[in-house]
């Protein structure tokens, strides 16, 4: 996964992004803060291939997201799995959980109504959801069910890459650390890369192999494992970042 440097404006305004540019290897977890507006969600959105840059590319295995064949296309919906904070508007509300969690398999493998059911028990049980749940509708679920149904969904095809916007932030402490095991493991058993993205450094740091900074829509900082800044911040900036040490 690649990107070359790519600017974002809405209508004639000032860009949303700027000069932002990185590269994730498989099987890495990148971890995106920053402050409220500084082009976090856009930046994830436009990974994902829903906003279109207004300049430069997005490479997903070398393959342009935004000039790719059909066939192309098909792999990266399979491959690139997106988690955004509400999920509620992401379900059909009259798609039972089973229905919403067996999709993935129906669109993407020959499974037969059995081995459906089975990788839909596995998905609940991977968020710890009860296997009862599947005949609900989403209406009739709390905000971190529906949550938890939106990870095993994007789980359910065992993804190269998830993009999480702010996806646990509605969780209890307690599941918010087991989903960040499972994430990790899943990074390790299946070599999952994921971006993280959130306003909570402490979760970030401790998913991400590498954390860079977003402010006024570019990147400022990448902040090792260790600790350590690469280059010199600004003093606002600074400041925020301070409760990571
Ligand atoms: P937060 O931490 O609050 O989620 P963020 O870092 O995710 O913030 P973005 O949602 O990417 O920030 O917004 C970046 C900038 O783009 C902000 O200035 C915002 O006002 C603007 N913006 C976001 N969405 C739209 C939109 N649909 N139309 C116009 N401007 C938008
Ligand atoms: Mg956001």
């Amino acid at each position: 996964y690649a990107q070359r440097p790519f600017i974002f404006k809405r209508g004639q305004e000032t860009p949303v992004l700027q000069k932002v540019t990185f590269s994730l290897q498989e099987g890495e977890c990148l971890g995106i803060v920053g402050q409220s507006g500084s082009g976090k969600s856009t930046l994830g959105r436009i990974i994902l291939g829903i906003e279109r840059p207004t300049n430069g590319e997005v490479l997903f295995q070398g393959i342009n997201l935004y000039n790719a064949t059909n066939k192309h296309k098909k792999m990266i919906r399979r491959d690139l799995q997106a988690v955004f904070q509400n999920s509620y508007h992401s379900f059909n509300p009259e798609q039972t959980i089973f229905e919403i969690l067996e999709e993935p398999f129906l669109n993407f493998e020959h499974f037969s109504k059995s081995e459906r059911q089975h990788k839909v028990r596995e998905l609940l049980d991977c968020v710890e959801l009860e296997s009862t749940m599947a005949q609900n509708y989403p209406s009739q679920l709390s905000g971190g069910q529906q949550q938890r149904v939106n990870i095993a969904r994007a789980l359910a095809l065992n993804p190269k890459l998830i993009v999480l916007d702010e996806a646990i932030s509605s969780l209890d402490m307690i599941l918010q650390k087991h989903i960040i095991q499972l994430l990790q493991t899943l990074q390790k058993d299946l070599q999952l890369a994921y971006i993280f993205i959130s306003h909570d450094l402490q979760a970030t740091r401790f998913l991400s192999d590498r954390i860079l900074v977003m402010q006024h829509g570019q990147l400022v900082e990448e902040i090792g494992k260790d600790g350590a800044y690469q280059h010199p911040a600004s003093q606002e900036l600074y400041n925020a970042i301070l409760p990571l040490h």
